[in-house]
């Protein structure tokens, strides 16, 4: 990282004026803990800051320090981070706790070097921890930032492109304070997520109009240039909802694919949205399901869910058996008689939870 600048430059005086005068009062900001700083930034890359506060809360409130959080069983970790996507972080978050346990004898590295080594921890939210819990000098780079940047500056780089990121990373050093590095990153970011919107940027009112290029290039809706994500496949997933009495089976997702370590139903998948019924006969068979036919029911409407990369169009399949699933098949695919109070406390996507509580 570049040495910042000891007198506090024009971009620097004009945020730390702002920023007192218009940030929002959120619980994170009134903290020096790391480990709670650590869990804010993890839950507010997934979400809006609406949306993570009550997720941030519920966590604190569970697990209030990094040794609780270590010690949980990773279900119960993906349980309440139910509903945020991207589970992956959530297990990241969980691997990085255990880190910081057994490897910092539960302390957080104190530098930004020392935070990229754990686990799930990128540049963004080292710098954020180092920042914020530890002054160090480290500009953060997240979308605000890099929006406030390339408006004020003229920047034309694709903000999508990994090379971009020193170009940015090299200007937000240049011009955060020694002294107050954490108002800083809070003020930038504070200030792209309110001021210099995406859309609509209040350009008016805005104390960096006569320094702004894009600006006063008349540029503000062309920057920042970000290229296109590449187009999403969609995916069509067909659940079988194998209900024997009061049990319905599920399984603990394992392949590396989506959603590893949540919860579902015995699935097929196709390229194409509709199963056969000869295809739907010839996995029942392989599961040796034996079919309860006086309780046929019709499958259900289609449930959509749009991840990153990825559209899902899901139809569930509700069959009553007349027998419990052989032992080899619940071996062979993992899957195991739930009652509807247990999976209630089962980590599960978000499609799957929304069948359940309107169908089990
Ligand atoms: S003048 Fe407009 S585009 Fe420039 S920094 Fe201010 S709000 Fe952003």
């Amino acid at each position: 990282m570049t040495k910042s600048n000891p007198q506090p430059s024009f971009l620097a005086a004009a945020l730390l004026t702002w920023y007192p005068r218009h940030h929002r009062d959120l619980p994170w900001r009134h903290t020096r803990d790391p480990y709670a700083i650590w869990l804010s930034e993890v839950i507010l890359q997934q979400t809006r800051v609406a949306q993570g506060l009550p997720y941030y809360e519920t966590f604190l409130a569970a697990y209030p320090t990094v040794q609780a959080l270590a010690a949980a069983p990773e279900a119960e970790v993906l349980r309440y981070w139910q509903g945020l996507g991207y589970y992956s972080r959530a297990r990241n978050m969980h691997h990085t706790a255990q880190q910081v346990v057994s490897d910092h004898n539960g302390r957080f590295p104190t530098t930004y070097a020392g935070l990229l080594q754990l686990r799930g921890v990128g540049p963004y939210t080292a710098a954020a921890i180092a920042s914020f819990a530890f002054d160090e000098a480290v500009a953060v780079l997240d979308g605000n930032v890099y929006r406030v940047l390339a408006r004020v500056f003229g920047l034309h780089s694709d903000i999508a492109a990994p090379s971009s990121r020193k170009e940015f990373q090299a200007l937000a050093d240049q011009h955060i304070p020694a002294a107050t590095p954490a108002d800083f990153n809070q003020a930038i970011m504070e200030f792209g997520a309110l001021q210099c919107t995406p859309a609509k940027p209040d350009c008016l009112f805005c104390p960096l109009q006569q320094q702004c290029w894009a600006f006063q290039h008349g540029q503000v809706a062309l920057l920042p240039v970000k290229s296109k994500a590449k187009a999403s496949r969609t995916r069509y997933f067909h659940y079988f909802v194998l209900r024997h009495g009061e049990q319905t089976y599920l399984r603990e997702r394992r392949e590396k694919d989506i959603w590893q370590g949540l919860y579902d139903f015995a699935l097929a998948e196709t390229t194409v949205p509709e199963l056969p019924p000869a295809e739907l006969l010839r996995h029942l068979n392989a599961l040796g399901a034996s079919l309860d036919t006086s309780q046929a029911a019709e499958p259900s409407a289609t449930y959509r869910h749009v991840l990153s990369h990825q559209k899902l169009e899901a139809r569930f399949h509700p069959l009553a058996l007349a027998q419990p699933l052989p032992a080899a098949t619940l071996r062979d695919l993992g899957l195991r008689a739930y009652s509807a109070a247990e999976i209630e406390a089962l980590p599960k996507p978000k499609l799957i939870d929304n069948y359940c509580n309107q169908n089990l």
